[in-house]
């Protein structure tokens, strides 16, 4: 009998979303990262939760459609990370007409069946307050709805969900090779020590690397269909006061969205380029981020230049070629290619794939393997995510009754776990009735109760697993804090062996 039904190799969004979706089945799952959760393209999108405006110019009906209608399952499944968020489109003269902006943005509200969100509705920015941060050319222009979610965090509560249900997720465990006979043999490679499993099925759920690892771990030809392309964000202190986000069309015919981010700051992306190398030194170059900086400057009244980059991000999508010429014009929607040899284990390639799809990406993976698995009910379109078990429209209910049971802590501070841990925020404050009673400070609102939680409950390691995907406290800590949370984590590792 094999360990698993299910080994998936891929810590991202598609494989814990696979892993989760599996393990509700009833199937015995493995999940292995070489890293940390999210450390791949899964932490470094735009962080939208979106149908793709621009995606109806392509064509992609299909995949506009399906990402709209998940806007609203995802909200549903995760009301405390995932808000809706309003963008401001400005007709840009010269550009798309306003007609066919009108046109595009009808059929996105009716595309996916929307019943929580907003319509669109039309702007006059000489008039209204979001026109008065753009530059003053802009006449009219249109105001629509999608969402915004913290990309890492959906990652992590996906693979606690999936862990809750019975699969076994293992980070910091590189698939160094995996055999194939009658069922996988995996090698693992767990912090320096080997280990091995089987399973009946093998999933490459590698993303960036899809391509190393069929030709050095599966010891197969490289896939010809595979095109990576790269995307660039940069973040700056606050440029505008207010909630909405804005989407720029630019001179290439791509588009760039400029959004309200982590409170005090701003998010700017993306660029769009093809990649080759190491998917895990990809960086922001300093083309890009002055690439970034120009479109907000010709858009925005405010002026802002590559000093003004508190932090700056890239990542690696992985899709299937599609022959397209140019980066933003490839494909986005998701490929699952099964190879079936007789008397041989089945091998389920992913590629492309979007944060918002990924849990119909899952389904679509389980129903490619009912064959070999069984068949088994799909489930997740009504469940929750960790946290998430409360309605969509209560997240200032949950603040307002988490300040009566710790006033202690600020409204800034109780949001922001609020917004991360939803109702599972009682576990990480407990009876706490003074700020002492959460232990150790350790920077920015930071406090040794959260970090143990994070350790002992969502596979945190690390200073960055801390500050940068179980969190954005990376955007506020100093130096000298990221060295003492690191100095805490180390004892903590150490106390527990
Ligand atoms: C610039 C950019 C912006 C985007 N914006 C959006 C957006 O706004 N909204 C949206 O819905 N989508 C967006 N996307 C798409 C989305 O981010 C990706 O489709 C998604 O994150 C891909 O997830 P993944 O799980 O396939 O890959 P990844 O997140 O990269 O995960 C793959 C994992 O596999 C691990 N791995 C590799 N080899 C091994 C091995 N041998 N052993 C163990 N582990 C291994 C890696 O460490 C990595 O963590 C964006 C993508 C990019 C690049």
């Amino acid at each position: 009998m094999p360990d698993f039904d299910l080994a998936i190799v891929g810590g991202g969004i598609n494989g814990v979303g696979i892993a989760r979706d599996a393990a509700g089945r009833g199937l015995r799952v493995l999940l292995v990262e070489q890293n940390d959760l999210a450390s791949g393209t899964s932490s470094a999108s735009t962080k939208l939760i979106h149908g793709g405006l621009r995606y109806l110019e392509h064509g992609w009906f299909r995949l506009v459609r399906e990402a709209l209608t998940e806007r609203e399952v995802m909200l549903r499944m995760a009301p405390h990370l995932i808000r809706p968020m309003r963008f401001v489109l400005p007709a840009e003269p010269g550009m798309r007409p306003a007609w066919q902006l009108r046109l595009g943005l009808f059929v996105y509200d009716h595309l996916g069946g929307r019943k929580i969100l907003p319509a669109t509705r039309s702007l006059d920015l000489t008039a209204d307050p979001h026109g008065a941060t753009l530059k003053g050319r802009y006449r009219y222009g249109f105001e629509y709805s999608d969402c915004v979610a913290d990309d890492a965090r959906l990652v992590v509560l996906n693979a606690v969900d999936a862990a809750a249900r019975g699969a076994l997720i293992r980070t910091r465990t590189r698939c160094l090779r995996a055999d194939r006979a009658e069922l996988w043999n995996l090698v693992l490679d767990v912090r320096g020590r080997r280990e091995v499993a089987t399973a009946r099925v093998l999933i490459n759920a590698t993303g960036p690397w899809l391509g190393h690892f069929t030709e050095s771990v599966l010891q197969q030809p490289a896939p010809a269909a595979l095109r990576l392309d790269k995307g660039s964000h940069i973040v700056v202190r606050r440029l505008f006061g207010h909630d909405r986000g804005y989407i720029f069309q630019t001179a290439d015919h791509r588009v760039v969205f400029v959004l309200p981010y982590e409170r005090d700051f701003t998010l700017i992306g993306t660029t769009d380029s093809g990649f080759s190398g190491d998917p895990a030194a990809v960086a922001p170059s300093a083309d890009e981020i002055k690439y970034l900086c120009t479109v907000a400057n010709d858009h925005l009244r405010v002026v802002i230049s590559p000093a003004d980059v508190v932090w700056a991000f890239a990542g690696v999508r992985s899709l299937h070629d599609d022959g397209a010429n140019a980066p933003q014009d490839a494909m986005r929607d998701y490929v699952l290619v099964l190879d079936e040899q007789p008397a041989e284990a089945p091998l389920l390639t992913v590629y492309g794939g979007k944060i918002t799809t990924y849990r119909r990406l899952a389904e679509a993976a389980l129903d490619r393997l009912a064959p070999v698995l069984g068949a088994r009910p799909a489930w997740t379109k009504k469940s929750s995510l960790p946290g998430g078990d409360f309605p969509v429209d209560g997240v200032a209910r949950l603040v307002a009754q988490a300040r009566r049971s710790w006033p202690f802590l600020s409204e800034a501070h109780i949001r922001r776990l609020v917004q991360a841990y939803g109702t599972r925020i009682s576990r990480i404050l407990g009876p706490a009735k003074q700020i002492d009673d959460l232990g150790d400070r350790l920077g920015a609102d930071l406090t040794g109760a959260e970090v143990r939680y994070l350790m002992d409950h969502e596979w945190a390691r690390t200073a960055d697993d801390v500050l940068w995907r179980r969190s954005k406290l990376g955007l506020r800590v100093s130096p000298e804090e990221k060295k003492q949370l690191a100095k805490f984590m180390a004892n903590a590792i150490g106390s527990d062996g």
